[in-house]
């Protein structure tokens, strides 16, 4: 789907002509370039060059998403924002996608549903979560995103090292080998303290579930509060051992691979 040309002919220009380079080659790179930048700066560099024929971020207007909704916003307010909304969120998450992207002055963000068709063929009565999160996940989250990222090059990212022991080797960039773009996750790095530090020195509103114990917040029959001392995500799927959604590569293979739906597909 993307340009894949050659491997990196490592210069010193900071800025290697990056359409040529392969998503993973771009990866290596930039992840040399922008080792020691702040978030902020390297989401300018991300933006404003557009290197990759145009980048997004995915949004899921959560309990940390303020951070990089606003930092986007100072650097260019017509950056596509894609918004999974699954139709299983919960009410306060869309009451505060809605105040947040009113408040930062966001022009283009994109409320990404699932088909109807896969909908109607595959969870008529809303409840394969109950039974197959796998598959609930594939037709209301990757599918979608899969389809809304088709026109990008390169997609950003909210995840950090500090959320999960499954994303303790997370990279500032990396390569989404299923979609065949860059991945970037400016705020790898960061921790709770640090955004909650951002989102006070700036004076952004957070989402109202925070308060009531969920640090990190998915759709509502998946998503419990967290107790002290658990990790951040450990209220998402609660005792089911699945851990992402499949939207996201845990290293280089799927965290949990997806059953195979009969109408909709399945991945390889
Ligand atoms: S998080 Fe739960 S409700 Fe949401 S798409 Fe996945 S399985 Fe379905």
């Amino acid at each position: 789907m993307r340009l894949v040309v050659d491997e990196p002919a490592f210069g010193t220009a900071p800025h290697p002509p990056f359409r040529r380079l392969s998503p993973h080659a771009n990866a290596q790179v930039l992840n040399r370039v922008h080792a020691a930048s702040e978030a902020s700066v390297l989401l300018d560099d991300v933006i404003r060059q557009q290197y990759w024929q145009g980048v997004t971020l995915v949004s899921s207007f959560g309990a940390d998403s303020a951070v990089l909704l606003h930092m986007i916003a100072q650097i260019d307010r017509a950056t596509p924002v894609l918004f999974l909304e699954t139709g299983m969120l919960f009410p306060e998450t869309l009451a505060y996608q809605h105040e947040l992207a009113l408040r930062l002055g966001l022009t283009d963000v994109r409320l990404i549903r699932p088909d109807p068709d896969d909908l109607a063929n595959e969870d008529p009565d809303g409840r394969l979560h109950a039974e197959n999160t796998d598959g609930c996940c594939f037709i209301r989250k990757t599918l979608p995103l899969r389809r809304a990222l088709e026109p990008f090059g390169a997609w950003i990212t909210g995840r950090k090292r500090a959320q999960a022991a499954t994303r303790a080797g997370l990279e500032l960039f990396e390569e989404d080998r299923e979609n065949g773009l860059l991945k970037v996750n400016p705020l790898a790095y960061w921790d709770s303290a640090m955004v909650r530090a951002y989102m006070s020195e700036h004076a952004l509103p957070t989402h109202p579930l925070v308060a009531r114990g969920y640090p990190s917040i998915g759709c509502m029959p998946c998503t419990t509060p967290v107790r002290p001392g658990e990790d951040p995500r450990a209220g998402r799927w609660r005792d089911s051992g699945k851990v992402e959604c499949g939207i996201h590569f845990d290293g280089k293979k799927w965290v949990h691979k997806p059953v195979a739906l009969g109408v909709v597909g399945s991945f390889p």
